[in-house]
């Protein structure tokens, strides 16, 4: 008999039994260790006289011009497709093709669709199914497990459901592996299990305008309809290579940061890594632990800024024991902290409550132009830059190591990163930092990686390179009124949205974290609470006046296309690098992420008042 799929006798709903994970046990790891030398853990002081003046702002933007055109990755297809292989489970559990029908499915198992269905299902919301292309839920933190991985946002705001689920994380910043748990914690805690089909990956998404359903086609070999479609399928998903000639030649093991592979042993081994960005920052300081010798190939350097990390105290503990909704009142405190570095940083006794504020402000004796404002950011993030680049020289003994190490560019134009066991670890004899700035690892053969002439020959190749940023790919395969994909509709029209979360003629479509989502705080859990309340309220509004389809008008659309690409102009100079935040220098204004989306609150909360910028359909069946 097959258990994977049974009709519960109360609802008559379909309850799966699909969770595949069983082999995660083997893989333990943990994240930040807490670092007690004090000058490790702290900034030097600004050096004297720091200005961002003409001549640092040349080497700002000549740093910038010499890597234009350097990025250059592909998707994992033909035999490069092994580098997607699932690692983490066992293989699928068999089951039927599901050809029937829910209310509304989401793609995606990570903490949107955990979230999603903590309150949906709180909210009445019952006939919800999840396809999930994993073998368990967590999404980012189901793939990524490479050593070292822990988050950056502190744990205590950053994972959800922490005062339903009574759980405490253990250190301020939590470790990838210790998340995981916390996701299957939440998973088993609201039932989601059930009601989430594993292993399973979408492929198409067609708006059948007849039926008012969306028609969802699986690698399975799925067909389901289903009133509403939500992607929650992340803006970092898929994983990609950077494109090297003569990487299909490497006779080693190789595999990509989100497919770690446990199975091949690197003690004592000679092992590459391609990329510094902040996935190799926390996996590097780990493998020199292990490994024979450390080849770390880099491009640009990443910001390193202080860690500090600490364990959760007893006192927090016993606070927190007798403060029900202590979680969420720190959510909100820390979504109030506007720039990256104060919210990383997060002190404690702000996000306690037991201050008002997170830093002195000062007072101007009359209101700053824009220009003006530009200006003071632009001067601080140098001056931050600064101590980041003094700190480099502080701790990396070797001169030519430490020079290369520096990064010149905004704070926070690439993504910030934050280690403090990273820069020491170029110190070590066995660790040797390859700078193949500005243009990159150009040259890869059997043996291992070559540069500028040098070949350095390895036993494992680790691709560091990222991710696909939004996912867009996915986007290309849902197709929405008149037969017309969202990619289509992007390319001709450039990126629009309300909200982030509609799009114009996909009627029923929620899109959670996407392009334009906003949310307005560093901490990406707060952005998916609003999306997932914001959502809740669409379907209960619908509910109330007995509608089945909403779409939005096209003024409306538009005019918050237009808020996005405003904002994102206004900002630019403070991201003035090449970074896959900006397409790689590439993307039209407002069209990837939504800078300074602070606005986004009083769109949606217009929106919810008046509910002009909706068209409600009231389809019979
Ligand atoms: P990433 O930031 O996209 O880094 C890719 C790296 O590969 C970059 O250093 C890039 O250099 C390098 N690269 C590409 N082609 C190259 C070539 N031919 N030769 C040498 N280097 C090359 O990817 P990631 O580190 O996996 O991080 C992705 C995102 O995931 C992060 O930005 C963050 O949002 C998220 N993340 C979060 C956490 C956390 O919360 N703790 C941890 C890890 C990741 P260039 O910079 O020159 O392009």
């Amino acid at each position: 008999m097959n258990t994977a799929v049974r009709i519960d006798p109360e609802t008559g709903l379909k309850v799966f039994n699909t969770r595949a994970a069983k082999a995660s046990e083997k893989i333990a790891g943990k994240g930040y260790s807490v670092v007690t030398d004090q000058k490790l853990t702290e900034l030097p002081e600004m050096p004297a006289g720091a200005t961002f003046n003409a001549e640092e702002q040349a080497k700002y933007l000549a740093f910038k011009e010499a890597r234009r055109g350097a990025a250059d990755y592909m998707a994992m297809e033909g035999e490069f497709k092994k580098y997607l292989d699932d690692v983490y489970s066992e293989p699928p559990i068999p089951r039927e093709a599901l050809d029937d029908e829910c209310e509304i499915l989401v793609v995606g198992a990570g903490f949107g669709g955990l979230l999603l269905w903590q309150k949906l299902s709180q909210a009445g919301f019952t006939d919800v199914r999840f396809c999930e292309k994993g073998g368990d839920v967590g999404g980012t933190w189901y793939w990524n497990r490479y050593p070292g991985i822990a988050c950056d946002v502190e744990s205590y705001s950053y994972l959800p459901l922490l005062d339903e689920t009574g759980y405490v994380p253990s250190m301020k910043f939590a470790s990838g592996f210790e998340i995981l748990e916390h996701c299957q914690r939440m998973a088993q805690k609201f039932g989601f299990y059930d009601h989430c089909l594993f292993h399973t990956t979408v492929e198409a998404t067609t708006w059948d305008e007849a039926s008012g359903r969306w028609i969802v086609e699986t690698d399975r070999g799925d067909k389901m309809r289903a009133r509403f479609v939500v992607m929650a399928n992340g803006i970092l998903t898929a994983p990609k290579l950077a494109r090297i000639p003569g990487m299909e030649k490497f006779k080693g093991e190789s595999f990509h940061t989100s497919r770690w592979n446990y199975n091949i042993d690197l003690s004592g081994k000679r092992v590459g890594i391609i990329g510094t960005g902040a996935t190799a920052v926390q996996a590097i300081p780990e493998l020199a632990k292990v490994v024979g010798q450390l080849y770390v190939f880099q491009r640009t350097p990443s910001s390193i800024d202080v860690r500090d990390q600490r364990e959760t105290t007893d006192e927090e503990r016993e606070t927190w024991a007798k403060e029900p909704g202590w979680a969420r009142a720190r959510r909100a405190r820390f979504a109030r902290i506007s720039e990256v570095r104060a919210a990383v940083l997060a002190n404690d006794d702000y996000l306690a409550g037991k201050i008002q504020d997170f830093k002195e402000r000062k007072k101007h004796d009359r209101e700053l132009s824009r220009e003006e404002l530009m200006q003071k950011q632009l001067d601080s993030s140098f001056r931050l830059m600064e101590q980041i680049r003094a700190r480099v020289d502080a701790i990396v003994k070797d001169p030519k190591t430490a020079a290369a190490l520096k990064p010149y560019y905004p704070y926070g134009c690439k993504r910030p990163t934050f280690h403090d066991e990273y820069l020491p670890t170029f110190n070590l004899p066995h660790v040797h930092l390859v700078d193949t700035a500005p243009r990159g690892v150009s040259e890869i053969n059997e043996r291992g990686v070559v540069h500028e002439g040098v070949e350095y020959p390895l036993d494992v190749l680790i691709y560091a390179t990222g991710f696909q940023w939004m996912g867009t790919s996915t986007f290309n395969r849902i197709r929405g009124r008149n037969g017309r994909t969202l990619t289509e509709k992007w390319e001709t029209e450039g990126t629009r949205t309300f909200l982030g979360l509609h799009t114009r003629g996909f009627p029923n479509l929620f899109i959670v974290t996407g392009p334009q989502g906003g949310g307005g705080s560093f901490n990406f859990t707060d952005v998916i609470y609003a999306h997932a309340d914001y959502l809740v309220w669409v379907l209960q509004t619908m509910r109330e006046r007995g509608a089945r389809i909403v779409d939005v008008r096209k003024e409306p659309e538009d005019k918050y296309a237009e808020h996005c690409r405003v904002v994102d102009l206004a900002t630019a100079p403070l991201r003035d690098c090449i970074s896959y935040y900006n397409g790689e220098g590439k993307a039209a204004p407002g069209s990837l992420a939504y800078y300074g989306g602070r606005q986004w609150d009083k769109y949606r909360m217009e929106a919810q008042s008046s509910l002009a910028p909706y068209v409600f359909g009231g389809d019979p069946n």
